[in-house]
């Protein structure tokens, strides 16, 4: 048996209520559904749960309560989470919206802007995607090269971003781009809320150019942007005052999903654990080793979550100590699938769909080929090891290689 927090007396209460809740309305079709397939806001079964979920007031639940979140503390997110994974049922959320602009928004936003913005990640209306990563700027994001050009009342943006996850079911992109060329590398930046489409529906001088991936789908683009235009009401943190704005949204990206992973990643060990038991396997002493490993770095990852979150709660902004848990969970899952497909062995192979030459990966596969990514995006491993070298530990800086 894990071992339990006791969370207090207002978080149980809080676990009735929502487990009441849960029990008269969650829909049958949606019970054991896959995170992945959650992600597919096109279901419409997945479509009709966010709106349940959202006239509930179970969406952007950690936002402040003025701006239309449920204000709940870190605490109760992790019994959310937690109470959500017991009815076996996804937390359909938002996306980036939910977890990494409204965020930044709250911080840094005017009123004015957390009032137009804001309601329309929490109904649905805007899906935004993340226009950070360049052809030439990734680990050293702050040498990108797209520019942004005031006229008058609208600011243009010309350039080319990569990577760009999720860019197909957006409406809108969270684009960083350059509006002064003779400031200092990091102080020259704008953070933009970027409209993908026109008033008629024609993109807003966007192409997206859609990646293939090793498992068969295309999560990402690139994204070519000739003199895209948006208002210069929708440059959050002011002008040049991007890169702020940046350092809040990758704080929220490396730690923001603290409480969450935990309990996917404690679903997926059981799931593993029953399949290898069907298999025969888990009485390999070196199956039993493997799981145990796995095991122990899953309850890690519970209670770094919720010290994580806790920091976060108490500060409002992650700190770097956020990057301790990217690389964490992303290391974990990493050598996790890896180790499932040696357990598996030859069953692990891809397999033809039926049509001659076409293969397809099954869903321990696809995992595997997933989370090599997961030690990349978000910023990669080596990069976090630096983050939490320089900031958390005080170690030296590393050398610039420009200086040499
Ligand atoms: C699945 C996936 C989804 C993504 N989604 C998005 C998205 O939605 N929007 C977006 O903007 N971007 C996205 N990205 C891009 C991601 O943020 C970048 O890939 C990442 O920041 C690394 O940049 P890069 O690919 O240019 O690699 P590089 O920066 O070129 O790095 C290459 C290698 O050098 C190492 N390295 C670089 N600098 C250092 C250093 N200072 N110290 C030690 N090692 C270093 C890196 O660790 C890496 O191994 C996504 C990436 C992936 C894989």
């Amino acid at each position: 048996m894990p071992l339990e927090l006791d969370l207090g007396p207002a978080a149980e209460k809080f676990r009735g209520e929502l487990r009441d809740w849960l029990e008269a309305n969650t829909p049958a079709e949606l019970i054991g559904m896959s995170a992945d397939m959650a992600q597919r806001a096109d279901l419409p079964a997945v479509k009709a749960w966010a709106d349940t979920l959202s006239a509930a007031g179970y969406m952007c639940v950690s936002w402040p309560k003025e701006y239309g979140g449920a204000g709940l503390t870190g605490v109760e997110v992790a019994v959310m989470n937690e109470e959500f994974a017991r009815a076996r049922v996804p937390r359909v959320t938002r996306g980036m919206g939910e977890w990494l602009v409204g965020p930044s928004i709250i911080v840094w936003g005017t009123e004015e802007q957390k009032k137009t913005f804001l309601p329309r990640i929490i109904d649905g209306t805007d899906r935004y995607c993340q226009g950070f990563s360049e052809p030439d700027a990734g680990s050293d994001l702050a040498s990108l090269k797209t520019r942004g050009v005031i006229d008058g009342e609208e600011v243009v943006i010309t350039g080319q971003k990569v990577w760009t996850s999720g860019a197909t079911a957006a409406n809108m992109m969270f684009c960083l781009c350059r509006t002064d060329d003779s400031a200092a590398k990091h102080a020259g930046i704008s953070y933009v809320l970027l409209p993908m489409f026109t008033g008629d529906g024609a993109p807003n001088g966007i192409e997206l150019r859609p990646i293939k991936q090793p498992h068969g789908v295309s999560h990402f683009t690139e994204t070519f942007l000739t003199e895209s235009r948006a208002p210069v009401t929708n440059i959050i943190g002011g002008m040049n005052n991007g890169w702020r704005v940046t350092m809040t949204t990758l704080g929220n990206e490396r730690g923001g999903h603290a409480t969450t992973q935990h309990v996917e990643y404690t679903k997926q060990f059981w799931e593993a654990v029953e399949l290898l038991r069907d298999k025969g396997r888990t009485g390999d002493p070196i199956i039993r080793q493997e799981l145990a490993w796995a095991y122990s770095h899953v309850e890690i990852m519970r209670f770094q979550g919720l010290k994580v979150l806790s920091e976060v709660v108490a500060r409002k902004e992650p700190g770097p100590a956020a990057s301790i848990n990217k690389m964490f969970w992303s290391e974990y899952a990493q050598k996790f699938t890896e180790r499932m497909m040696n357990a598996r062995g030859a069953e692990a192979m891809l397999i033809e769909d039926g049509t001659k030459g076409r293969y397809v990966a099954d869903r321990w596969t696809s995992m595997f080929f997933q989370h090599r990514s997961s030690t990349i995006w978000g910023g990669t491993a080596q990069v976090q090891r630096n983050i939490v070298g320089e900031r958390v530990l005080g170690l030296p800086k590393e050398p610039d290689p420009s200086k040499k």
